[in-house]
């Protein structure tokens, strides 16, 4: 080999060095187990949402279920617990997303005083409505046991390759919410679109992890800010809910052709997305079922290895 290619070669091989130096460090494993949602197995299943997230064995709390008992006997059957689990995340101020707060944070606190003491909801979680906040009651329980809710108005890291979106911009013109509540503005009554909806996002080598609650801000606005904000790369996972369960096929068919090019590994469809609509866009996603499925409490995720526990 000549002096020159010698000295090209050690150039390349040095910026290879500084490149990979430069990467931040990212997790090297990730599990999502759900915790709440309609497909039970043999726990508990209801109208909610709620799993725990752990990544490289940091867990962390994502939403709460529905009935204050639901995740709470669920985590026992699991035989986990609370105890040692510092946060819990909020996608928004919905009842089935934040039921069971309350009746975890006072049983976790017997064990661990800090178990789940911090709680990070969307801005606006808190805003008035009509006929009401079920939220605002909860928000109050919850910090008499010295727990307390913090706001997240931007898209906000809160471990290392942790990400909460904050509330999610509604670029494109998904309508995902039932209408049940309205918000109380200071000129008059507006339509509540859950402005404070909010999804966390894990940063990973295979590509970003997204995980939603009920998903009112739209599986499109979600993954494209989620991509514009975190990173700009593919989506390598997508579990939870996303209020799809009553869309037809025209909105389906809209929602894969955006959502497609993303190169979505898999997806652990929970709670609102329905099962109807889950197996159509798959379908349409042409995803086969080992890489996207109805989730049922129990069910995990785990990066690398994919979508694990019984089959629905
Ligand atoms: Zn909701
Ligand atoms: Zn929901």
């Amino acid at each position: 080999m000549n002096t020159s290619s010698t000295i090209t070669r050690r150039a390349a091989l040095s910026s290879l060095a500084g490149a990979l130096a430069a990467q931040p460090a990212r997790p090297q494993v990730v599990q999502v187990t759900v915790l709440s949602t309609m497909l039970s197995g043999s726990f508990n299943g209801e109208w909610g949402f709620a799993a725990m997230v752990t990544v490289d064995g940091k867990r962390t709390l994502f939403d709460t279920g529905n009935r204050p008992e639901t995740v709470l006997n669920n985590l026992r059957e699991m035989k986990l617990d609370l105890a040692g689990v510092p946060e819990v995340v909020l996608t928004h101020h919905h009842r089935d997303h934040t039921g069971g707060l309350v009746t975890l944070r006072r049983d976790a606190m017997t064990r661990d005083p800090k178990a789940i003491a911090t709680a990070y909801g969307g801005k606006g979680i808190l805003l008035p409505r009509q006929p009401a906040n079920d939220f605002v009651l909860i928000k109050g329980e919850y910090e008499a046991t010295g727990a307390k809710l913090k706001e997240i108005a931007k898209p906000t890291q809160i471990a290392p390759s942790v990400w909460l979106t904050g509330p999610v911009p509604r670029v494109f013109g998904e309508r995902n919410w039932s209408g049940s509540t309205r918000l109380r503005a200071a000129d008059g009554i507006e339509e509540d679109t859950l402005p404070e909806d909010q999804a966390m996002v894990i940063d990973t080598n295979q590509g970003l992890i997204v995980i939603s609650g009920c998903g009112h801000a739209g599986i499109v606005n979600t993954l494209t800010y989620a991509r514009k904000a975190i990173r700009n790369t593919n989506i390598y996972a997508v579990i939870g809910g996303f209020h799809l369960f009553d869309a037809n096929d025209e909105k389906l068919t809209w929602t894969a052709q955006q959502i497609a090019p993303m190169g979505i590994t898999y997806f652990l469809a929970a709670h609102c997305t329905g099962v109807e609509s889950t197996v159509r866009l798959r379908e349409l996603l042409k995803l086969p079922p080992e890489r996207m499925t109805i989730a049922q409490v129990g069910r995990r995720f785990e990066s690398g290895k994919g979508i694990l526990g019984a089959r629905s």
